[in-house]
């Protein structure tokens, strides 16, 4: 059929031995950017999203669009839409479709750790159930070619600890993790027993990613530093947690990550988890002081105690795990990348802000400060 044929045209890599991914979640922030990246170094690419309405459907239709349109595939990169819960189109692409995939990155999820108190259902069919329909579809693909896994976990999983910043220690893959602070990072840490599970039983090659906190162009919307963005900008008021500190990673790195995984899957089967961090904490109020500085304008700050509505306190990486078996290295400080993030904010949304601009020098006549 047409979309066999249209499938297997984006999943064919364009270098020799080059690989073949499935990207679950690829209209979304993190599976837009590592598609982008995959199919730039000459992979082939098959994306799948279901598109739902967590956040603004027209942003994931955007990275959808680019991708389609991404010269470095020859007809640019297809994103299907569907959901990781439909098991006869899971086994169509896996198995039926003539595609080989050599990985899936498995990145499709319900993010957001304050959703769960609205819609505490949709993480447990996106981030458990789907995760486990997933992990079936590759497993039902014969021995010799079964796609290798790797899919996102999240630093979440540490939860919180009495006095909420780990000792002053950053966390690292041994920590304990069997004190979820959300539904969201309860499902994260049920998603790291059932992929142990699958390897253990089916023999599946799965590497779980612990992300920790992602920023970048191309963001979330319901993100802190992108929702702070629109409110500064607005005029609204901005809501800090007293103390809340975050090992803010850039997106650049997360996809050197994602792609350092993918490569060292395809040598042999890992089956753990590593943290994917940046390792330099950030109070949150110093990363709102970045904004205001990039954005050429005061934030109406508003200073609350932290309540108990699944975020944490603090989150740090230890990140020596993934620089052994990955050779992963984040890059990117905070100022550098926030830049890049703003750059492309008041690019998409068309504000023009004469002074600030992503920092970048205007005539003083344009200024309107
Ligand atoms: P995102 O919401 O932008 O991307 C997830 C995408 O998956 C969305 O486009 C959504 O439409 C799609 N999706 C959700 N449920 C689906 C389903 N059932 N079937 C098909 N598609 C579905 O989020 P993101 O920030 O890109 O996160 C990517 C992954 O990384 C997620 O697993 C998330 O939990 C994890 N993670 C993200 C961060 C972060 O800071 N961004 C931190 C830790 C972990």
């Amino acid at each position: 059929a047409a979309w066999d044929r249209a499938v297997r045209r984006s999943a064919t890599p364009r270098r020799a031995n080059g690989m073949s991914v499935l990207v679950t979640g690829a209209a979304g922030f993190v599976g837009f950017h590592c598609a982008m990246a995959l199919a730039a170094r000459g992979d082939g690419v098959v994306g799948l999203d279901n598109f739902n309405a967590y956040y603004d459907v027209s942003l994931k239709r955007s990275r959808q669009r680019l991708l389609a349109e991404s010269s470095h595939g020859h007809a640019g990169v297809l994103v299907l839409a569907g959901d990781i819960n439909d098991a006869a189109l899971l086994r169509r692409l896996l198995s039926g479709s003539g595609a080989a995939f050599t990985h899936v990155l498995h990145l499709a999820a319900q993010a957001g750790v304050r959703h769960a108190l609205r819609d505490p259902q949709s993480y447990v069919a996106s981030n458990v159930a789907g995760l486990v329909n997933l992990l079936e579809s590759v497993a039902a693909v014969s021995n010799s070619s079964r796609p290798a896994v790797v899919w996102a976990s999240s630093s979440s999983v540490y939860g919180l600890n009495d006095n909420g910043s780990n000792g002053g220690r950053p966390f690292s893959e041994e920590d304990r993790t069997d004190r979820p602070a959300s539904l969201y990072a309860a499902t994260k840490k049920a998603g790291e027993a059932i992929a142990h599970a699958y390897s253990s039983v089916h023999g599946l090659s799965v590497t779980g990613l612990r992300f920790f906190t992602v920023y970048g162009p191309w963001g979330r919307p319901d993100m802190a530093y992108f929702a702070f963005a629109r409110a500064i900008v607005a005029g609204d008021p901005v809501t800090l947690y007293a103390g809340a500190t975050r090992d803010f990673t850039f997106i650049d790195d997360v996809v050197r990550g994602c792609l350092a995984a993918l490569d060292a899957a395809k040598k042999k089967k890992l089956n753990r988890v590593y943290n994917i961090g940046n390792t330099e904490p950030v109070p949150v109020a110093r990363m709102v002081a970045v904004l205001e500085k990039l954005l050429g304008k005061k934030a109406r700050k508003r200073v609350v105690a932290m309540p108990r509505n699944g975020d944490v306190l603090f989150t740090h990486a230890n990140v020596s795990l993934a620089a052994r078996d990955l050779g992963y290295r984040p890059t990117t400080p905070l100022d550098a990348g926030l830049r890049r993030f703003v750059d492309w904010f008041l690019r998409y949304y068309k504000i023009d802000n004469g002074a600030a601009a992503g920092g970048k020098q205007q005539p003083p006549a344009k200024r309107k400060k």
